[in-house]
């Protein structure tokens, strides 16, 4: 597994990164599906808030070269601008760390896919567990989101995940 972190000047949060996304694929992928990674952590620092968005990940596809399978996690970092518990930029890469696993192990399906329901309406839907999980195209619905599977289980992984990272590091929760 490679992990390259840019958009932080500063060695400790780089290391600190690392480590924490070293540990959540330890704790949510066999080494198989580890080997095969390579991982972008995009930081964020800048002090224009960009929407309400702390974090995302994308899957870049495998690159034909190096047979791994590239993956950026996008997350914001501003501690001085931000209060910690609303932007904790530890527990929000343990939430894209989990999305990352659903996407290597092909939980969820890299693309949406646009379809079509019996009366005509236009619908998009995401592959989760080979199964087509329909949502509507024009979503501003957040209970839809918090309603998928794929959140179900980010939103219920991150807390746990990073309070082990935590520990392990014998610092407190
Ligand atoms: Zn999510």
């Amino acid at each position: 597994m490679q992990i390259l972190v840019k958009g932080t000047k500063s060695k400790r949060l780089r290391a600190n990164i690392q480590s924490a996304v070293n540990f959540y694929a330890t704790r949510l992928m066999s080494k198989k599906v580890r080997d095969k990674l390579k991982i972008f952590v995009d930081v964020d620092s800048s002090k224009n808030h960009r929407t309400d968005c702390y974090g995302e990940c994308d899957p870049l596809g495998r690159n034909p070269i190096t047979g791994m399978k590239e993956f950026r996690i996008y997350a914001v970092h501003r501690p001085k601008t931000i209060p910690k518990e609303k932007n904790n930029i530890f527990r929000t890469i343990a939430h894209e760390m989990v999305h990352l696993k659903q996407y290597a192990t092909g939980q969820l399906g890299p693309y949406l896919i646009a379809t079509k329901s019996i009366s005509g309406k236009r619908l998009t839907a995401t592959r989760w567990e080979g199964k087509l999980y329909k949502t509507r195209e024009d979503d501003s619905d957040d209970n839809e989101y918090y309603d998928s599977p794929w959140e179900i289980e980010a939103y219920g992984r991150e807390i746990g995940l990073y309070r082990r990272w935590r520990k392990s590091r014998g610092e407190k929760e």
